[in-house]
This record gives structure tokens, C-alpha cells and sequence, in this order.
């Protein structure tokens, strides 16, 4: 099992998992070759090679757990970085702090197509996946111990893909990640100044000035922040304002699939297959607040959960890394204007 350290100079947690190191060479071999539908795990028809599913969608009535028929289909990481058993067991080590790796670890395959990525993918099948991730955030959030469901995606090698076939992960940790914590603090703060929601003020913002904008569909808006990290970076913003992306509904879904579909078609025609990650920022479990409960009392109104999508096109180097500053070459005022005049095709 893998353990979690606090560092109490940046004050945050790292996961120390040993195991990961030692991956069989199977997988590596699969990750360098990249492999060919004869030889992936997530292959329709290949579904004994992965640990047994947790969740599939689209499989029709009758079909066999564990068969093909699926077309998202959801299981136990094979290598994980947290596992669900176990007790949280936190403990000091003289004046550190520690706790076993307790979590969950999973791996969302896409699509049953083993195609290059989410641009490839029809609307109707990227709603199929984000209801994947709705519905195991819903399931993971019953569990206390959980405080926070991050569900992510990385494509490309330098983006930290090992598998070619259109995948994504949610790990859910029993400690609220410090990045999260800071985006909460910054949106209370924000609203117990304005009284609004520090998101729907932005989404005013960017919609007024429109120079920043990607796209837009009847519920999601997606842009370049103002103030971007990476080159092409971009937040994708439900119009309707809510904390919990738990609690997005089947229209919402439909048309999230829509919206993100379109972004990775624009990306794809501008930037070819460039590696990103794209990553889901959403309230922590409240059901799990401990410590906590208190900090966030205002969370319903003043969070808003959105998607950001991080083009990998530079590498963090020893200035980023020392100061979390960052230098962008691209203004995200030029990035969108690129990517909304970029002519692509609907699959
Ligand atoms: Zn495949
Ligand atoms: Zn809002």
C-alpha cells in the first residue's frame, strides 16, 4: 500500500507509492510499442485482461459483466496510487504526519473505438463518458473517508499516458488537495465581499468582452482565462451555476458532450495531437467534511465546478517549479481567436 506524507513547509500531501515504480513490463512494452487494437487491454473483447469493471454504460440488456458490448466502461486501476481497503491510520512520525494510501484509484475507457482521442469521438459519446464520471463521483462521494473526487484525463506521453486508447481516471483522496483548497478560498472570499458567485461573474465578464471565447453551446461556455498559464489553456463553464458537478443532469451531459467534444476538435485542428490534460474541478465531499466543516458554510453559492483542458506545449521548468509563476508565450486573446476561426469537422 502507498502512503501519504504531509510536508509541512508547502503544506501539502504527497502520495509515496513505491509499488507504481516496479510496473510489469507488459504494460511498458504496450505503452512504447503504442500497441494496435490486436494488443490493448481496453479493447472490446479484452475485457479479462483489466481488473473486473465497476461500472459500464451502454452495454445492451442480457450482455455479460466483464464482455464486450459496452461503450464506456469503468474499472479498479490496475497499478493504483490508493486503494479503497484499509483503515486511514493517521499517524505521526516524530514531527511529521502520515496516513496509509486509502482512496480510490479508477480508469474510465472512453469509448469501445480505439481511436486517437476525444476529437475523434461523436458528441453522444463524450455525454456517455462525463456521465461515467457523474455517476462514479456520485457513488465515491457515499464514501466519508473520501474527501475529494478528482476525475482527469492525460493524453500523450508527456502528458502522462501510457495507453494509447482514449482513457481517463478519477482518484478520490482522503484529504482535500491543496490546490482545491486554495480555489475555495479564493471564491469564499470572493463572495463574501460581492455576495456572487466569483465564476458567474467571470462567465459575465468573458461574455461580454467575447475576445476570449473558443466556443459556446445552450449550457457551457468554454474560453482562454485572462490570465492563462499554459499556451491554450482553456476553462469550460456551465452557464447554470452549481458547486457539485455530482448534480449535473442528463441535459447538461448532452450537452457537455457537445461542448467538449468541440473544443478537442479545435484544439486538434490548431495544435495537431498535442498532448493536454484535461482535469474536472468540483466541490469536495461534504459529506466527508471534518476539520472543515465551518470553512466552506457559503460552498453551494460561491463555488461553481468547471473543466480546464492544459495543452502540454511547454515544459515546466525550474522557474515554475520554484515559484509557481508562469511565463505564457501565447495570449489567450490570440489562442482563442485561433482555435474559434480553426475549421473543423463533426464526427
Ligand atoms: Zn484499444
Ligand atoms: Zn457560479
Amino acid at each position: 500500500m502507498s502512503q501519504l506524507r504531509y510536508d509541512p513547509i508547502q503544506g501539502r500531501w504527497v502520495i509515496i507509492a513505491a509499488d507504481r515504480s516496479r510496473r510489469p513490463r507488459d504494460l511498458q512494452v504496450t505503452a512504447s510499442s503504442s500497441g494496435g487494437p490486436l494488443y490493448c487491454p481496453f479493447c472490446p473483447g479484452h475485457e479479462s485482461r483489466t481488473p473486473p469493471e465497476i461500472l459500464a454504460l451502454g452495454r445492451p440488456a442480457g450482455g455479460r459483466r466483464d464482455g464486450p458490448g459496452w461503450r464506456v466502461r469503468v474499472f479498479p486501476n490496475k497499478y493504483p496510487a490508493l486503494v479503497v481497503e484499509g483503515e486511514l491510520g493517521r499517524h505521526g512520525v516524530g514531527i511529521y504526519d502520515a496516513m496509509h494510501g486509502i482512496g480510490a484509484h479508477e480508469v474510465i475507457v472512453d469509448t469501445d473505438q480505439h481511436v486517437l482521442g476525444l476529437a475523434e469521438l461523436p458528441a453522444a459519446q463524450v455525454e456517455l463518458l462525463m456521465q461515467a464520471a457523474a455517476e462514479r463521483m456520485r457513488d465515491l462521494h457515499r464514501d466519508r473517508r473520501l474527501k475529494y473526487v478528482q476525475f482527469f484525463k492525460n493524453h500523450g506521453a508527456i502528458a502522462g499516458s501510457t495507453l494509447t486508447h482514449p482513457h481517463s481516471q478519477i482518484i478520490a483522496t482522503p484529504v482535500i488537495p491543496r490546490l482545491v483548497i486554495a480555489e475555495l478560498n479564493q471564491a469564499r472570499t470572493h463572495y463574501q465581499r460581492k455576495e456572487r458567485c466569483l465564476f458567474c461573474d467571470v462567465l459575465q465578464e468573458e461574455l461580454e468582452r467575447g475576445e476570449r471565447i473558443v466556443c459556446e453551446t445552450g449550457r457551457f461556455v468554454a474560453f482562454a482565462p485572462w490570465a492563462s498559464r499554459f499556451p491554450f489553456e482553456i476553462m469550460i463553464l456551465p452557464r447554470r451555476h452549481g458547486s457539485d458537478y455530482g448534480t449535473v443532469s442528463a441535459e447538461d451531459l448532452a450537452d457537455l458532450g457537445a461542448c467538449l467534444g468541440e473544443v478537442a476538435r479545435r484544439l486538434r485542428a490548431v495544435l495537431l495531437d498535442a498532448p493536454f490534460n484535461l482535469l474536472l474541478h468540483t466541490a469536495p465531499n461534504a459529506e466527508a467534511f471534518g476539520s472543515e466543516r465551518g470553512l466552506w458554510k457559503t460552498l453551494l453559492w460561491d463555488y461553481h465546478w468547471h473543466l480546464e483542458l492544459l495543452p502540454r506545449l511547454t515544459q515546466v521548468a525550474g522557474f515554475e517549479a520554484g515559484t509557481d509563476f508562469y511565463i505564457n508565450p501565447v495570449a489567450p486573446e490570440e489562442a482563442a481567436r485561433f482555435l474559434r476561426e480553426a475549421e473543423v469537422e463533426r464526427p
